[in-house]
């Protein structure tokens, strides 16, 4: 190859690389990173590192003086397969929806009760069911199920906080229902199906019902015309009958050999009186149950595909009986296994108890997986949606830990958030003979140097030319005398005293390379009178308490920052003392 040739062709592959990089940075390319991938590509180079340098480094300043639609733009015309190649990688693909190409529209709805907060239990069925949507360009629908006022009892904020959540979790609904705004829709449809003998009103003593269908005979009520289930169905509405004096079955096959499955029970009369719906209070006093209600509105609202847990299959039988009697067609339906998180509390009625007794602080104490708790804690929700989506919808049981969903969050938060000293019960240490003024200037974030620095003027005082530090209980814990320590960024010293509550120490030295000699261990720290209060609410809802550096006095509430050696924190309060909550290491 001619050398004129090569060079074009190397020239071509640094303005390919720097323009990448330049796109995934906001229109600055990084000589560093770009260099690095040059010298991946084409190891020949090596060599010649010195004049590699000089030429990606004009490159990187001629690329990046130009806009970021420009870089994005030449992109697009020189090496369209890049865009193709990051945009798989960032998106893993979930498997296709069975037989999607028979409907014009996909279709996934989202079906809370509204009678507890959201929590990661649910995260599977949202993220799927709102993905999917996305993928097929189709419709993502929200659905309040919202029709037991006696044992499931809605609670009126909660409506609220759910749609807070989905728009935080980034699936926001294309439509919304509510299914005790729709009980004259399900009237209607109990009616259809008593007129066409499909479904009957019963009377009988529950434990008298259990009795004949668990020997597969039919109870008297099933026989009756249907002239006359219209008439016990018009006592049910009317309040004749009493609570627990009158349940709409739905005709089943009495042979199913699940007996649950066998003549479901579809609506039933509630105590309205005692139970008021706190939305309609007691203008219905019948009420659907749920495989009448959900079943019925997977079909009116046009749902194609229904993506839940395995727990629903029998679910689905016992509304595939309707459907025959309806003349519908079964929307497809997906189930998969269940998710569990180890550690983590998934049960509404845990939770709910714990909160009216007491026992938690509110839906977002830090102890509960629910999603005002995640992300209180600074838990993101793009690192709940790539666990989720990577997690898929397989039909096997998955046990997860925090710590594989804080991984993602890592992967997500450590680019982004910029790093500070945060001293966990301080100790003061009093470093001595030191024998300058010394300028501590601490990048935000190591790998970012635009981002640019903490900077602590250390002045030694007094006849001894000391400084004072605050360092953390633990790390003091491991020091002896004699050991040589570095402070971070700053210089080494060697331990000259410590007792429980005090260390003091002598500058040796400034150098890192003496310090890597020495194996020094690196320890943080944060100098006296240039600090903030920091209290730091932990998982377990325990405050750590400590002291941050002086920089942390600009952080705001919801910042999210990395106390170094320490972990993840989400600002929560600042007011002459931070309060940060604690997401992981
Ligand atoms: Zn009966």
């Amino acid at each position: 190859m001619s050398e004129i040739k090569e060079n074009t062709e190397i020239v071509e592959l640094i303005r390919k690389f720097t323009l990448l990089n330049a796109v995934k940075h906001d229109g600055k390319a990084q000589s560093g990173a770009v260099l690095g991938k040059v010298l991946a590509e084409k190891p020949e180079l090596r060599t010649k590192v010195q004049e590699t340098t000089l030429r990606v480094n004009k490159i990187v300043a001629e690329i990046n003086a130009v806009s970021l639609e420009e870089q994005k733009r030449i992109i697009k015309e020189k090496w369209p397969e890049t865009l193709e190649e990051e945009k798989v990688e960032e998106e893993k693909r979930l498997p296709p929806l069975p037989n999607f190409k028979k409907y014009s529209v996909v279709v996934t709805r989202f079906s809370p009760n509204p009678d507890c907060v959201l929590h990661l239990g649910s995260a599977r069925a949202i993220i799927l069911s709102h993905e999917y949507a996305r993928i097929y360009k189709g419709k993502f629908i929200l659905r309040f199920e919202d029709t037991d006022p006696k044992l499931k009892r809605p609670v009126l904020e909660f409506y609220n906080y759910i749609r807070e959540d989905l728009a935080w979790l980034g699936c926001k609904p294309d439509e919304e229902y509510i299914q005790s705004d729709r009980v004259p829709i399900y009237y209607e449809y109990a009616e259809k199906l008593l007129e066409n003998g499909n479904a009957y009103v019963c009377t009988c003593q529950p434990p008298a019902f259990r009795k004949s269908v668990l020997a597969q005979n039919p109870c008297p009520c099933r026989e009756l015309k249907p002239e006359e289930q219209l008439e016990r169905w018009s006592y049910m509405v009317a309040g004749t009958y009493k609570e627990g004096e009158a349940v709409v079955r739905v005709k089943t096959d009495l042979t199913h050999p699940n007996p649950a499955v066998r003549d479901w029970p579809a609506l039933r009369v509630v105590d309205v009186e005692k139970f008021p719906h706190p939305r309609v209070g007691s203008k219905y006093r019948v009420w659907p149950l749920y495989n009448f209600a959900c079943g019925l509105d997977d079909h009116l609202m046009g749902i194609t595909h229904i993506i839940r847990g395995k727990e629903h299959l029998t679910n689905m039988i016992r509304q595939e009986y309707m459907y025959r009697h309806l003349g519908w067609e079964y929307p497809e339906a997906i189930h998969y296994g269940r998710l569990k998180i180890k550690g983590a509390y998934l049960s509404k009625s845990k939770i709910v108890q714990g909160i009216r007794g007491g026992l938690y602080d509110g839906w977002d104490d830090p102890r509960l997986a629910t999603f005002s708790a995640l992300r209180r804690r600074g838990i993101t929700s793009e690192a709940i949606k790539k666990l989720i989506v990577d997690v898929g919808p397989k039909t096997s049981d998955v046990v997860l830990s925090w710590e594989n969903l804080y991984a993602y969050n890592r992967k997500i938060l450590d680019p982004k958030v910029n790093r500070y000293f945060f001293v966990q019960n301080p100790i003061q240490l009093s470093v001595k003979g030191i024998p300058r003024i010394f300028t501590a200037r601490i990048r935000l974030h190591p790998e970012y140097a635009e981002r640019g620095f903490r900077e602590y003027i250390i002045k030694p005082a007094g006849g001894e030319n000391t400084v004072l530090f605050w360092i953390s209980e633990t790390d003091a814990e491991a020091l002896f005398v004699g050991k040589v320590i570095r402070l971070m960024e700053l210089f080494n010293i060697k331990i000259e005293k410590n007792d429980k509550y005090s260390a003091e120490a002598s500058f040796i030295s400034e150098s890192y390379q003496e310090a890597r000699k020495a194996e020094a261990q690196l320890i943080h720290w944060v100098p006296v009178g240039a600090d903030i209060p920091c209290g730091v609410i932990m998982p377990n809802a325990t405050t750590g308490d400590g002291i941050a550096e002086d920089a942390c006095k600009k952080l705001k509430p919801n910042d999210m920052v990395q106390f170094e050696r320490f972990g993840f924190v989400r600002i929560d309060k600042v007011n002459g003392k931070l309060t940060a909550y604690y997401a992981h290491k």
